[in-house]
């Protein structure tokens, strides 16, 4: 059977993965809770209008569409049984895979000032305990 590998997460480090593997001969499955990759370094040029929000934001689809080893998902992975090799979707959907790659990026700092979060440019991502 073909090798499966799941990517969560379709920011730069999921898709560095992805663009790794390229002829790996694997069955590749790039989830993301977004149906876009954001170019995070250039928030600032968007919030000051020298961007349009289409400049940053990419449809993965988009930029994995000539990868025929690839599968795009837009789901938001909740947890991973790691005992049956299975990660869990929103829903309660399961999504087997014999290599897995975490790439859902980092919580964001506020040095004690966690008002300021609910007025900063990136949403908070979800964790979960593996
Ligand atoms: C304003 C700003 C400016 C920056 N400037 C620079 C710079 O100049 N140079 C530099 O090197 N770095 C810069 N960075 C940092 C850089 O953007 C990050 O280090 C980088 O984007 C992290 O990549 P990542 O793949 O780890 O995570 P991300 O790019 O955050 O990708 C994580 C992906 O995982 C997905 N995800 C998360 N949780 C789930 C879930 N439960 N289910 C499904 N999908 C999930 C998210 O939707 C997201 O697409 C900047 C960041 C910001 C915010």
């Amino acid at each position: 059977m073909t090798h499966r590998v799941v990517v969560i997460g379709a920011g730069f480090a999921g898709l560095q993965v992805v663009l790794g593997l390229r002829g790996a001969g694997c069955q590749i499955t790039l989830v993301d809770q977004r149906n876009h990759h954001l170019f995070q370094p250039l928030l600032y040029q968007v919030a000051t209008t020298l961007l349009a929000t289409s400049d940053i934001a990419w449809p993965i689809r988009a930029l994995m569409r000539e990868r025929r080893d690839v599968t795009t998902l837009l789901a938001t992975v909740e947890g991973v049984d790691r005992a049956a090799r299975e990660v869990i979707l929103r829903g309660g959907a399961r999504l087997p895979y014999d290599t897995l790659v975490i790439a859902t990026g980092a919580r964001h700092a506020y040095f004690g000032k966690d008002a300021w979060e609910a007025d900063a440019p990136c949403p908070a991502y979800q964790f979960w305990t593996i």
